[in-house]
């Protein structure tokens, strides 16, 4: 492990780079100050870059809007790639039948969801009249009662044996500086945790994504596990996730781990980056 090194410099060694989002490119205040100025060197400099996220609210298009509004040039939505692309995926191979019932917001559902299978928020299924119900998605946190859809949830999937998938695997996410909200994940979890049963949980540290990403540099060039290097905030998802798909990691103190408490979290994780940097902008 490899601490305080500069970002710049651990670049170089790599011909591809993945970042997650958020905590690394932007945070709950916007971006990260300065990282259009690391965009524009690793574009300079001839890197391959790819966005990796665990948000399935949004769709890449919409992402890369976004950062655009918020005044970062350059991102194309094909450089982004989000853990409700691999859900959309899924669906599209396994759901193929019936009704797909959902919590989250209408925008996640009319892009994770098929277009051409009908859809059905849960805060409008009537409980008696679920057996054409052919499977249960998470969305995203928002978009619903959490009293009265999360229970009805609950009842729909110990009434209906079908699949339960969550786009989006994160339990929190930071909305100020000491502050976290539940994320999908945490939801799905609860669930999960009420009736004994594990669901088909998308995003990092799975590997979908960076299987996903890896397939989709080599149609533009020749990378190899050790020509990448995933840049997160997260030890359990980022440093995770690419430890396991066998590509360097990087970790940087911009969101969820502090400089404080970060060899206590490694220590206690077993959870071990090959670098340790402050940011992406230094
Ligand atoms: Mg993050």
């Amino acid at each position: 492990m490899e601490r305080n090194a500069s970002f710049f410099t651990i670049a170089r060694s790599f011909k591809a780079i993945f970042l997650d989002s958020y905590g690394v490119v932007k945070n709950h205040r916007g971006l990260i100050p300065g990282v259009q100025g690391t965009i524009n060197y690793l574009r300079d400099s001839g890197k391959t870059l790819r966005i990796l996220t665990n948000d399935a609210s949004r769709s890449p298009e919409q992402q890369a809007a976004r950062f655009e509004h918020q005044g970062l040039k350059g991102l194309q939505p094909e450089e982004i790639i989000t853990s409700g692309m691999m859900a959309h995926m899924y669906l599209v191979h396994k759901a193929k039948s019936g009704r797909v019932a959902y919590l989250g917001t209408p925008d996640a559902a009319a892009y994770i969801l098929r277009a051409d299978c009908p859809s059905v928020p849960v805060s409008d299924i009537d409980l008696d009249d679920i057996d054409d119900i052919s499977a249960m998605v998470f969305l995203d946190d928002e978009g619903f009662d959490w009293n009265q859809d999360i229970n009805k949830t609950v009842n729909l999937l110990r009434k209906r044996n079908i699949p339960a998938i969550v786009a989006n695997s994160d339990k929190l996410y930071p909305v100020a500086q000491n502050d976290v909200s539940i994320a999908t994940g945490g939801i799905a979890r609860l669930v999960e945790s009420i009736l004994n049963r594990n669901f088909i949980h998308f995003g990092k540290p799975d590997s979908q994504m960076f299987s996903y990403a890896f397939d989709h540099i080599n149609q533009y060039g020749q990378f190899g596990k050790s020509d990448i290097l995933m840049v997160g905030d997260t030890l359990h998802t980022d440093i995770l996730g690419g430890n396991k798909f066998g590509v360097a990691t990087a970790l940087v103190f911009t969101g969820n781990t502090s400089p404080d408490t970060v060899d206590l979290d490694i220590s206690a994780s077993g959870i071990i980056p090959d670098y340790i940097c402050p940011s992406i902008v230094h």
